[in-house]
């Protein structure tokens, strides 16, 4: 067994205890192979070992892996993005974790020929690095977006802040899920909004205990590039 393997083998074992130890079931949760650190001929080997959602951050990255990649993938774009590149990823793309602005709406309502499964991101830890809207803003945001019928807001999205304490990543997740739940019970057409895209390397099993559907795994999945 590859290495590659070896570590889809060890967290998919993880996931399944996390959801047992959550009473969840494990079909309710998508694991997106963040592929943006390794090349074409390491993402070709995630979609061998099984796993056909895969994340880029880059419109570059997106692009040249969606040239070069000749399957089913589904592809997700979790990077910031420019109103001027969303023409650029917006051909074969599955789901946009990363809307936090109207004017990249905007931009999708021009550029897009179907309605576009979004995720809004959140800035629930007030971290200035972070970009996403606030959780004051969010439910007027998803209004302003309403106008917006290539855009489908299809959960809500965030990033932990990067720290050991696990119990400040579980409340940003904790309150993540209340946010959408609040969201879900407005019962808006262009926002039933039932999933939530959190979780990475360092915290998807918290993320998991906390109600996440669709986890973004780079480094702890894929590896990095340099390394087998
Ligand atoms: C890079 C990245 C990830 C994956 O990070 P790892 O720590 O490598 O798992 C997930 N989400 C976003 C938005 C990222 O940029």
């Amino acid at each position: 067994m590859s290495k590659l393997q070896q570590r889809i083998q060890e967290i998919e074992k993880n996931i399944q205890a996390a959801c047992q130890a959550a009473g969840r079931d494990r079909s309710e949760i998508t694991v997106v192979a963040v592929t943006k650190a390794v090349g074409t001929e390491r993402t070709k080997e995630v979609l061998e070992a099984g796993i056909v959602d895969l994340g880029e951050n880059r419109p570059e990255g997106l692009t040249q892996k969606q040239a070069e990649i000749e399957s089913e993938a589904v592809w997700h774009y979790i990077g910031n993005v420019q109103s001027r590149r969303v023409r650029d990823i917006v051909g074969n793309l599955g789901y946009l974790h990363s809307l936090s602005r109207a004017s990249i709406a905007k931009e999708l309502q021009k550029r897009a020929t179907e309605p576009v499964n979004c995720f809004v991101q959140v800035n629930v830890s007030g971290e200035a690095s972070k970009s996403g809207v606030t959780p004051e803003a969010l439910e007027v945001f998803i209004e302003d977006v309403s106008i917006y019928d290539k855009v489908r807001i299809v959960g809500l999205m965030t990033m932990a802040p990067y720290t050991d304490d696990t119990e400040t990543i579980r409340s940003v997740f904790r309150e993540m899920k209340e946010l959408r739940d609040r969201i879900v019970a407005q019962n808006l057409p262009h926002a039933p909004c039932t999933e939530l895209s959190m979780g990475m390397s360092n915290d998807y099993e918290i993320a998991i205990e906390e109600g996440a559907t669709y986890l973004r795994i780079g480094t702890a999945l894929v590896g990095v590039e340099s390394e087998a």
